[in-house]
């Protein structure tokens, strides 16, 4: 997926030591949604939780929207043009729907439901995203991971897993990168990570061990779920600091409830994104708008797409927005 904000604000992100919230709030934080057209003459709409003012950064995860249930006769569906990335890896992940993906290293695929689509844009990749016509409601999130600094210029990739859901008591649970509850992805990523579906069943609970090191945040889809002594609602996102070893999570409605866990160490790192770059400085963003903004080689071509690319948005006028994670606990 790409940002189509015409105009993007550049962040600076990280876990910089000024600003954010007073260092002593305990226990979970809730970070809410602000609705973004994804454009399109219909412009569906996604929730994006991350980055906001509050938090920029969940372990390396530095980017969640979370979108639909829509129904794609109604929205239009995803129609998103050649785009580039940098500096990032993608991670498509739907809960129902078909999203046809086109890739510069030449990938064709479909991303179904409950299986990891991971796309690796280190120096330079581009790529299209089109929902196809044969499921009518598309449902899912799209995730991008920052690389740390010594792999931010990973070459391109592309890989897909569909992880065998486990069943623990109260729940299933798909590990899709990193390890919990027994289960481990193969996948390989560039800084330690989780992300897993946890579909709790209606009143169960579920108690899970965390790697203490990792801070983590659980993107609620559907139901009410009680993160250790926080409800959250769906399309809220409860962020809980590292130093935790043991997570309860309560499903407090009478149906199903979904929701993504995300974690990984905090990101010891400041980036700058915008748009759909991930750099480290105002000069790299500049520098990937114009590679872009003049096809360069850097991005590659996207073959097959029946239309023309994406134009970059104009680089803000104004300098930096430095937006930073609240210090450390
Ligand atoms: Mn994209």
């Amino acid at each position: 997926m790409s940002n189509v904000e015409t105009e993007p604000a550049e962040l600076k992100c990280g876990a910089a030591v000024d600003g954010g919230h007073p260092a002593d709030t305990p226990g979970v934080e809730v970070l809410t949604a602000r609705e973004v057209p994804l454009g399109g003459p219909r412009a569906m709409l996604v929730r994006r939780t991350l980055p906001q003012r509050s938090r920029t950064l969940i372990g390396a995860w530095c980017f969640a929207d979370h979108y639909g249930p829509d129904d794609t006769a109604t929205t239009g569906g995803m129609t998103v043009p050649p785009h580039p990335h940098t500096g990032l890896q993608t991670v498509s992940w739907l809960f129902s729907g078909e999203i046809e993906h086109r890739d510069s290293l030449g990938s064709h695929a479909l991303i179904r439901p409950g299986e990891l689509n991971l796309m690796t844009g280190g120096y330079g990749i581009a790529h299209s995203e089109v929902s196809t016509g044969r499921v009518h409601v598309l449902h899912g999130v799209q995730l991008w991971v920052a690389l740390p600094g010594e792999h931010r210029n990973a070459p391109r990739a592309f890989e897909h897993y569909a992880p065998a859901p486990i069943r623990v008591d109260g729940a299933e649970i798909r590990v899709f990168l990193g390890s919990l509850a027994g289960s481990t992805s193969p996948v390989h990523t560039f800084t330690p990570l989780l992300g897993a579906q946890i579909v709790l069943d209606p009143r169960a609970s579920v108690t899970l061990a965390l790697d203490a090191s990792f801070e983590h945040g659980l993107l609620v889809d559907s139901g009410d779920i009680r993160m250790l002594d926080t409800l959250l609602h769906p399309t809220e996102l409860g962020y809980l600091p590292d130093g935790t070893d043991l997570m309860t999570l309560r499903n407090a409605s009478d149906s199903a409830a979904r929701a993504i866990l995300l974690g990984g160490p905090p990101f010891g790192e400041e980036i700058v994104m915008w748009w759909n770059f991930v750099g480290r400085s105002h000069e790299d963003i500049a520098r990937a708008r114009e590679d872009w903004e003049t096809s360069s080689d850097r991005f590659g071509v996207v073959r097959g797409y029946p239309g023309n690319r994406l134009p970059a948005p104009a680089l803000p006028n104004a300098t930096i927005l430095p937006r930073s994670n609240p210090p450390r606990r």
